[in-house]
Parts: C-alpha cells; sequence; structure tokens
C-alpha cells in the first residue's frame, strides 16, 4: 500500500466555533447515526482527513456558550471558569466525511447507552431531525506540518498497518482505509462493534483486509483483544514476551508514536479506555511490540462522562 499525500498544509492551526444544522439524518444500523451537518461556516472547516476530530459543542445556556465564543481561540479558561449549569456539554468525535464544495460534514454517532444511560451527546444524536441547530469546535485551516488534530501518521518506512477498535473508532478507521491507496504495504483493520447488522461497506484498498467483529453481547473487548494478538503474530511483528507490563493509571491513555521512526510496522488502537490498555500490556509487555510502534488512544471511559 501506500499512502495518499497528506493535504499540503501551511499555517498554524486555528480553534473555532462553526454554526450548523442538522441537514440529514440516516440511520447506518443497529448502534450507529449518521448526521449530515451543514452551514455556510463549514466551507471553512479545516478537515485534513483520516481519523481528524473536533468537537460537538452541546449548549446548556446560550450565554454561556456565547462568552466562550467571544475568547475566541482563548475559550478553554473561559470554558473551565464558567458554573456548571452554563458550561456547554462538549464531546469528540471524527470527521467521517467533509464534503467543502456544498459546506457538509458527516459525523457518525454511536449510540451508546441511549436505552439506559445515554451520555448527553449520543441521546442528541439519537433525536437529532434535519433542522435542529449544533455547533462545532475544530481547526479553520489543516495545521502546520502534521495536521492538526489527526493522529493517523505511519513512518515512511512501515510496510505492516494494523488499525484496531471499537465502534466508537470504526468512523476513524473507515475514513483511514479509503484513504489509503494500493501498494507495497500490507494493511489489517479490525473493528469490534455490537453486533453484526453494524458492518458497513468500505471502499478497500486492493490487499487490504477488514474482519468485523460482533460481540453479540459478550464482554466489550472480548473479541478484539484476542483478533489483534493472532494478527500480529500471523503478521510476524509479536516478538517473544519483553519486560513485564508497565502499570497504567485510571486517566484515558493516549500515547502516539513518532511519526518519524524508522519501523517497519504502525499499529492504530482506538476504543475504550480500558480495552485499550488492555491491549497496550498485551502488545507491549506480552509480545514486545516496540512502543514507539504504536499509537494507543482511550476514545472514552465506559460509565464515565467525558
Ligand atoms: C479522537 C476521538 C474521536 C472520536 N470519534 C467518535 C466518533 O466518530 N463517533 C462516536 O460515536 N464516538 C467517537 N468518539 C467517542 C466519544 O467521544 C465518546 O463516546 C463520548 O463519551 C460520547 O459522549 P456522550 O455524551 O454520548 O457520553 P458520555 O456522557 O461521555 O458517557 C460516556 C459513556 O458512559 C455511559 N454513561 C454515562 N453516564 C453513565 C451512568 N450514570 N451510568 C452508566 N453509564 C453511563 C454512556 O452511556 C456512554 O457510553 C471519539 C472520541 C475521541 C477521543
Amino acid at each position: 500500500m501506500t499512502l495518499t499525500a497528506q493535504p499540503e498544509v501551511v499555517a498554524a492551526p486555528a480553534w473555532q466555533f462553526f454554526d450548523a444544522s442538522v441537514a440529514a439524518v440516516r440511520r447506518l444500523g443497529p448502534s450507529f447515526v449518521r448526521l449530515t451537518l451543514t452551514g455556510t461556516e463549514l466551507a471553512g472547516f479545516g478537515a485534513a482527513g483520516c481519523d481528524q476530530r473536533f468537537k460537538l459543542v452541546l449548549s446548556r445556556d446560550d450565554a454561556g456558550l456565547a462568552r466562550l465564543r467571544d475568547r475566541g481561540q482563548a475559550w478553554y479558561p473561559e470554558y473551565c471558569a464558567l458554573p456548571e449549569e452554563q458550561r456547554p456539554v462538549i464531546r469528540t468525535y471524527t470527521v467521517r466525511a467533509y464534503r467543502p464544495e456544498c459546506a457538509e460534514l458527516d459525523v457518525d454517532v454511536v449510540l451508546h447507552g441511549v436505552d439506559g444511560h445515554a451520555g448527553p451527546a449520543a441521546s442528541w444524536a439519537a433525536a437529532a431531525v434535519p433542522g435542529d441547530r449544533i455547533v462545532l469546535l475544530g481547526p479553520d485551516r489543516p495545521g502546520a506540518g502534521r495536521a492538526w488534530g489527526v493522529e493517523w501518521a505511519p513512518p515512511p518506512a512501515a510496510r505492516t498497518l494494523l488499525l484496531a477498535g471499537d465502534e466508537t473508532a470504526v468512523p476513524a478507521v473507515c475514513a483511514i482505509l479509503e484513504s489509503l491507496t494500493s501498494g507495497p504495504r500490507s494493511v489489517t483493520a479490525l473493528l469490534e462493534v455490537p453486533t453484526a447488522d453494524d458492518a458497513m461497506n468500505v471502499a478497500l484498498p486492493a490487499g487490504a483486509t477488514l474482519r468485523w467483529l460482533p460481540r453479540n453481547g459478550v464482554a466489550r473487548g472480548s473479541r478484539l483483544v484476542p483478533a489483534v494478538h493472532a494478527a500480529l503474530c500471523e503478521l510476524g511483528i509479536a516478538s517473544t514476551p519483553a519486560t513485564p507490563p508497565e502499570e497504567v493509571g485510571d486517566e484515558l491513555l493516549w500515547e502516539v508514536p513518532d511519526p518519524d521512526a524508522a519501523s517497519g510496522c504502525y499499529a492504530w488502537l482506538a476504543g475504550e479506555a480500558g480495552v485499550v490498555k488492555t491491549l497496550r500490556r498485551r502488545l507491549v509487555g506480552d509480545l514486545g511490540v516496540p512502543r514507539g510502534s504504536v499509537a494507543f488512544m482511550g476514545y472514552w471511559r465506559q460509565g464515565v462522562a467525558s
């Protein structure tokens, strides 16, 4: 595989709030809804492709949101200073597709917990109808050098690529896979999803493999962890057991390797924090995969509001 060139990026990114509204709602499967967001301001959104992240900003109080917007790029200290009841709910999502020519952006939202303890973002998405207003927070242009908010960065020497994650990582993994072109690389993607009906059609580059791993009610990670282990053995990445696993704390794990590392393999792993920690222990501790070859990203925590 060869990678499509990263977009030319010329200036430092600027955070910006974007007004948008829901243009279309499409149920993709039992666990996913695709929202197409639109608004004239979105023509200037700085999407750089792959796993580009941005924030959905759910306003609880117009005055609180207005105070953040007044601060421009320095919104965060103001956000921390706002009383709880005025503070917008902010959640991180992936740009699944971006069409600047029609100022549209697609986001695929996992409807986790909507039958019980749904978080505010999943609840909002589950009830969304065309015309609903929403505010986005994202870059107004791609960042300088490495694109802002994009973690996918295999070293040029990497010839073996592994992507693995749970349902929250599906939009990022699908967008990454669709950005790849055929070439002398091996690409394996493993996605654990709640049910078999959550599998989606993805335009894969020649030679790439994508396996959907339906949980069907078994414990989170119980399909993904062994599948990653098996894939690493098949790919010849796993070596003999190395150092003992390192202790990791309760915080969201977020470790991304040096994009200039001269490694022959590169793994991108994202999903529920506990599962990602298990994968990290398994890969780095048990299998001796070099830490510098793997991006580990805790996207969310089961039962804990972001
Ligand atoms: C870089 C990045 C990209 C991401 N991209 C996407 C994406 O494209 N699509 C996507 O769907 N997700 C994505 N995520 C994950 C998303 O940000 C989280 O799932 C987020 O927590 C959802 O917000 P929420 O308000 O719905 O739930 P939160 O309020 O944040 O709650 C988190 C989880 O805990 C559960 N929960 C909350 N309170 C309780 C309670 N009292 N008891 C039991 N359970 C509870 C909720 O049901 C939910 O499952 C991404 C995350 C990151 C970091």
